[in-house]
């Protein structure tokens, strides 16, 4: 999943004729534009994938044409955040109320078709624990996009009926045209008249779902500097060497404010992270550690290493993940990527799991039963849980200190055998296994990858069977055998 910053979402809204507060996108490579939008304004960095910019100082009021100049300056040049692709300036406008909207991406299932799912709520774009009592959720086919009155229908009793049906119209085909996975917008002003006006959004979508005719809009700005931690870069290279699907970490370069709770997040998809801002965004007593994206049907060993690099990050106190309540990525691997996560890291966290997809039960499942196991406290969320509730619960797993231990050893030597994509390699102890019949991890493989060979006492690999990275073998040992079959997952080496 890829993130597509506001001043692009803003074009994809108005090719589709959905109202925007006035603004001008002032790129990082460009000359500053001898005439600049009269003061007051907004002034807003424009980095894909950031969230909680208003905390961060990426967005900015000036009321004063000095204001505006060095803000520009400021914002146009590296960083703590990095570097911005450009600022969008944006008029103030005088808003009566606030409006919040989002389309995102619901799989379906054997009884449902893939469908959109639109958030809507008149109950302003900020502070979570209002917005949610009167959170609309409506879904929406993709084939035959909702007009106007269908929304308002389905919406029941609401003020300014007319104006919220024609917007949601419009956003909602921009959602379709361009095949989003995610786009929300937040605030929309509701002006004195009653008209609607974009005032911030952001899109997420799939580079492969993107047509030629629209590759411009979806490329990403050449950026001058390449300010990637340590971590960052472990991910890069995760994903060089096991490239199906999204791993994505990027690490808060903001200082923590004093008292703030340090959560690393593990966000499954745009659905995630866009909840989580949700939540989060208006919130000064939790601070996210980093931007993450786990998603589009990655490996369970992506899941894991990418998870290793989120329990590295120093200062962090609790771990959660989340997606949206419908991960593309089955959710048992999942649980068997967190549990190795855990169990294998040296600095692992206290953690707030909410697994929502295929075999959610059995991800939550597998964790109650290995919890008691674990150095660290870890809770699971049912899929319709919101993700407020998680984070009431922030303080009480939070770490004060953070939990070092010394992990149980990695298999050492020659494996057995190893997978190249994703890679992995296996290690078989006869040793733990003296029975004549496969061990169980044998005939759990979903994929059939792995045969028993009675004779010689091993485990083989079935020649055009292919390993999926999923890790349940390994839990199926550990749980159902005697650990005679384990995954070393080793980590890219970077300076
Ligand atoms: S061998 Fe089978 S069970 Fe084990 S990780 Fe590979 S696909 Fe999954």
């Amino acid at each position: 999943m890829s993130a597509l910053p506001e001043y692009k979402t803003r074009v994809l809204l108005d090719n589709e004729g959905v109202p925007l507060v006035a603004g001008e996108f002032v790129a990082a490579e460009a000359e500053m534009p001898g005439q600049l939008p009269e003061p007051p304004v907004y002034i807003k960095a424009q980095i894909p994938g950031a969230t909680s910019r208003a905390a961060q100082g990426l967005v900015r009021r000036c009321d004063s044409k000095e204001q505006l100049e060095s803000g520009l300056k400021q914002l146009l040049a590296p960083g703590s955040w990095g570097q911005a692709e450009g600022v969008l300036v944006a008029n103030a406008v005088n808003m009566k109320g606030e409006y919040y909207a989002a389309c995102m991406l619901d799989f379906g299932n054997a009884e449902k078709l893939p469908h959109g799912v639109l958030l809507f709520s008149t109950e302003g774009g900020s502070g979570v624990e209002e917005r949610t009592a009167s959170l609309h959720k409506i879904p929406f086919s993709l084939l035959n996009l909702p007009s106007a009155d269908d929304i308002v229908a389905k919406l029941g009793k609401v003020d300014n009926a007319q104006a919220i049906g024609k917007f949601l119209e419009g956003f909602i085909k921009t959602y379709a045209r361009y095949k989003l996975t995610v786009l929300e917008a937040n605030p929309i002003g509701v002006l004195e008249d009653g008209s609607l006006q974009v005032v911030d959004c952001r899109a997420e979508f799939e580079k492969h779902a993107v047509g030629k005719k629209d590759a411009e809009l979806f490329a990403a700005a050449p950026v001058a500097k390449d300010d990637k931690t340590r971590l960052e870069r472990l991910v890069d290279k995760v994903n060089e060497g096991d490239p199906a699907g999204t791993g994505f970490i990027r690490e808060n370069r903001e200082p923590a404010p004093e008292g703030a709770w340090r959560v690393a997040t593990n966000l499954c998809g745009g659905g995630g992270k866009m909840l989580w801002e949700m939540t989060t965004g208006a919130r000064k007593d939790i601070y996210t550690m980093n931007e993450s994206d786990t998603s589009g049907g990655l490996s369970a060993f992506k899941s894991y290493r990418v998870l290793r690099a989120i329990l590295e990050m120093e200062g962090s106190q609790v771990l959660l993940l989340t997606g949206s309540g419908m991960g593309f990525q089955n959710q048992y691997h999942l649980a068997a990527a967190m549990w190795k996560g855990l169990r294998e890291s040296p600095t692992p966290l206290p953690a707030l799991l909410r697994f929502g997809g295929t075999d959610e039960d059995k991800g939550r499942e597998l964790i109650a039963k290995v919890a008691p196991s674990l150095p660290v406290p870890v809770k699971t969320y049912l899929p319709h849980v919101f993700p407020n509730a998680m984070v009431d619960d922030v303080a009480e797993l939070a770490a004060t200190e953070r939990v070092k231990v010394t992990p149980e050893p990695q298999p050492e030597g020659e494996p057995t055998f190893s997978v190249d994509v994703p890679p992995g390699d296996f290690y078989f102890y006869p040793d733990k296994w003296d029975k004549d019949e496969a061990p169980p991890c044998v005939g759990a493989c979903p994929n059939n990858f792995l045969s028993w060979n009675a004779e010689k006492r091993t485990i083989e690999t079935v020649e055009g069977a292919r390993c999926i990275g999923c890790l349940v073998c390994e839990v199926v040992s550990l749980l159902e055998g005697n650990g005679e079959l384990r995954i070393k997952l080793d980590l890219p080496e970077v300076d």
